[in-house]
């Protein structure tokens, strides 16, 4: 009997260790992880450098509390927003976290509570960031939400003009939806949403949790658009591994959160800053970013030939695989030859391996799911 609240639906598998992109569950069996614990461990497991940061941070300092100066953070931040519009950043612990921060950070700016968000986005399970969230299942059960929270439809640019008006605080977006099934941001969409941003007094939060640090082959998603957001939200990928989420702002909006406004016990401790700015000074460099284009073209390339039938979507190494069926079934065979992944929706299936996969784990990868699609 579990002691457990049933609150996820695990698969019977007990990982026990990793390193790099493979894992060994607690009978030795071997898996490839391409799901990088939906899509946070960054460098894969057991990286040097971060057992080394965390080995060291935990000797000098865990934890002193916001109370005092922070010379780590402090450099994380810089680092952060280095070479961006972006000036500023606040840590915290997840990614429900960094939106909520978000949210709070555009309602206080503006004085404005209208919020648009679209269907199928993903933004957390906390009360603002669940009622940001354009999924029913997401948020059924759980009695009023966050009020004037408006769901659009997804790349629909009559909508959202028909929508904006002058009590719209903030437009909310993920630039490829995650959770929704890897739909990325249309082109078109960008630029009608980039109008409105640039002619009105329209916010604009990006919701990079899953898609940033490296994710789809740049530091963040956004600048592969024409996005220009206030604000941006990070997790996942952000700590490799580690908990840590945060926010990057623009200097428009430094007086909003002064002293006392918001804040966190363990946002940006030092031993997840330690972590995290390990992960960047990794992440944030020209090369490692090429690389992990290079593999992404690598890898859809090798999908394409092995599976011509594949409707694929994504970019970097968040990508999407669909072929008009529902995918469980397809998740558990592939669990079962040693390939984890993770679904999107009902028949999306969403690679997310380490940025630091291999080119022969990514054809390793690809000759179990021909394997398996195929039989
Ligand atoms: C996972 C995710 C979140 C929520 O992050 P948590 O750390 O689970 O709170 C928010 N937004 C996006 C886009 C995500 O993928």
């Amino acid at each position: 009997m579990s002691a457990l609240f049933q609150n996820y639906a695990r698969r019977p598998i007990a990982i026990e260790k990793g390193q790099g992109t493979v894992v060994t569950d607690v009978n030795g069996k071997r898996y490839l992880d391409f799901t990088s614990g939906i899509a946070v461990c960054t460098l894969g497991h057991a990286h040097p450098a971060i057992v080394q940061a965390i080995q060291k941070q935990s000797e000098k300092l865990w934890h002193v509390s916001n109370l005092f100066e922070s010379p780590g953070q402090e450099k994380l931040a810089q680092t952060l927003v280095q070479d961006l519009h972006l000036s500023y950043a606040f840590f915290c612990n997840s990614g429900a976290e960094a939106n909520e921060a978000a949210i709070k950070l555009v309602r206080k700016h503006t004085g404005k509570h209208k919020i648009i968000v679209f269907e199928k986005s993903f933004h957390g399970r906390t009360f603002g960031a669940m009622s940001a969230t354009g999924q029913d299942k997401v948020r059924q059960g759980f009695g009023p939400l966050v009020s004037e929270f408006i769901t659009l439809p997804f790349n629909d640019v009559a909508a959202l003009k028909a929508a904006v008006d002058d009590e719209t605080a903030a437009i909310m977006l993920e630039i490829i939806q995650g959770e929704g099934g890897v739909n990325p941001v249309t082109e078109e969409f960008a630029q009608a949403i980039h109008e409105i941003h640039q002619s009105s007094d329209v916010l604009l939060i990006v919701d990079e949790v899953q898609t940033g640090i490296g994710r789809t082959g740049a530091r963040f998603a956004f600048e592969q658009t024409v996005l220009k957001p206030d604000i941006v939200s990070m997790a996942k990928g952000l700590g490799g591994g580690f908990p840590i989420g945060g926010i990057l702002g623009t200097a428009e909006l430094f007086d909003t959160f002064n002293a006392g406004t918001h804040g966190t016990t363990y946002g940006g401790n030092p031993l997840a800053i330690a972590v995290s700015q390990t992960v960047i000074d990794y992440v944030f460099n020209e090369d490692f970013l090429k690389s992990v284009q290079y593999k992404s073209e690598y890898f859809i390339q090798k999908l394409k030939e092995a599976l011509p039938h594949l409707k694929i979507n994504g970019k970097g190494l968040m990508l999407g695989i669909g072929w008009g069926e529902d995918v469980a079934p397809f998740v558990t065979k592939l669990d079962q030859a040693g390939l984890l992944t993770v679904p999107a929706g009902p028949q999306v299936l969403r690679l997310l391996p380490p940025l630091t996969v291999t080119t022969e784990e990514i054809d390793e990868a690809v000759s179990i799911l021909k394997t398996v699609l195929t039989n």
